[in-house]
């Protein structure tokens, strides 16, 4: 299978759009706008690496944006949009170089599957490929306020991205160009003599340049969906050590969980839940406790992997509710603790995050204090 790598460029300024946060960072259903492109493609099993293009300035917003998506460093952009996507291809050359690149705009977030499926699919025949729509409005050329002539519409079309290229060819043509001003990829590779192939576009891959544009995306996004509903359980044995983790806290104790990864009970019952919600099966089908990888390994890197498999399906988590259930340690110092850092690990505000804990009043496995069980409800939307 040929290698694919997405360049998300977002490192523009929004003149278009005003105020101080540029539009790509901006809020669209609880994420910031650039977060669900990246998230989708992420997730995309298609895809072998995203890099974002980003403004030097935009380092925070970037962080908090992509957290959790484990892309590695974005590459700092250039004056022009040309010269950001120039330095990002160059970043990706060399002996690892990817067989093609989509180019992508960070302020498109409802880029979907298929559509990146036609545009991957074009590049089979052809070294360039565009998602772009018909224009269906009457085009008029205007002067002073006047009409000044009416524009033959047949055969235009609007170009959206992601724009697909075989990299080696896109990466000359963009070493060529330079300094040009293309608005577009694709207009770089015809600079460059080569055919660009015309794929499907999606009538909601919408540029935001504008708050308007913004306030509907927000309708779009809250448009039709549906919510979906998971749980999970787990436990864990006692073992000697001196603390249990739970939620990531190390919380002292008179002995530690036994477990192949960190044994964090918690986060696995979340991680069930998580996977349930959208019939995505279980944390051992994810990750197998044979797999010597996850030895000792934190059990963040369970829910983010749920978190993203989410994400690649546009959806987003709406609120966790945890018990944990023990006869010790007492959770209730930790509680708020526990609950910040899940709720950091999902992208979500605090109070989407609830931590309650119980015990079983002597009875049972836990309260022969064998052991800390957890379970975990999670409600997950799915927009469109
Ligand atoms: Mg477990």
């Amino acid at each position: 299978m040929a290698r694919c790598a997405v360049l998300v460029v977002a490192a523009g300024r929004g003149r278009r759009f005003g105020g101080d946060l540029p539009k790509q960072y901006r809020d669209l259903g609880g994420r910031p706008v650039l977060r669900h492109s990246l998230g989708l493609f992420r997730a995309d099993p298609r895809i072998s690496l995203v890099r974002a293009v980003i403004h030097p300035d935009d380092q925070g917003l970037y962080d908090l944006a992509a957290a959790g998506l484990d892309l590695g460093p974005p590459v700092p952009g250039g004056a022009e949009r040309q010269d950001s996507v120039r330095l990002g291809l160059e970043s990706l050359a060399g002996p690892a170089a990817p067989d093609l690149v989509l180019i992508h705009d960070g302020a498109r977030p409802f880029v979907d599957a298929d559509l990146i499926g036609r545009v991957i699919a074009a590049l089979k025949d052809h070294p360039g490929a565009v998602p772009a729509l018909p224009v269906a409005d009457t085009l008029k050329r205007g002067a002073d306020g006047l009409v000044a002539g009416t524009v033959e519409r047949a055969g235009l079309w609007r170009a959206q991205t992601p724009q697909g290229f075989r990299f080696a060819e896109i990466l000359a043509a963009h070493r060529a160009a330079a300094g040009r001003a293309l608005t577009d990829d694709a207009a770089v590779l015809e600079s460059a003599g080569l055919a660009v192939a015309l794929v499907p576009g999606g009538e909601d891959n919408v540029k935001i340049t504008t708050a308007l544009d913004l306030e509907r995306a927000a309708r779009l996004f809250q448009g039709p969906g549906e919510t979906r509903i998971g749980n999970g359980f787990d436990a864990h044995r006692f073992a000697p050590g001196t603390a249990v983790t739970l939620c990531g806290v190390a919380i002292p104790h008179e002995c530690g969980l036994e477990g192949h990864s960190d044994a964090d009970v918690a986060l696995h019952a979340v991680t069930d839940a998580l996977l349930g919600a959208i019939a995505a099966g279980d944390i051992g089908l994810h990750f197998p406790p044979s797999d010597p990888r996850w030895r000792g390994a934190p059990s963040r890197l369970f829910v983010e992997h749920a978190r993203r498999l989410i994400e690649g399906l546009s959806g987003q988590v709406v609120n966790i509710d945890l018990t944990v259930i023990c006869e010790a340690p007492r959770i209730g110092p930790w509680r708020a603790e526990m609950a910040d850092g899940l709720a950091a690990m999902l992208g979500v505000s605090s109070g989407r995050v609830g931590v309650k804990a119980t015990t079983t009043e002597g009875m049972g496995f836990t309260g022969r204090r064998e052991g800390i069980a957890a379970q975990a409800v999670a409600m997950v939307r799915l927009p469109r």
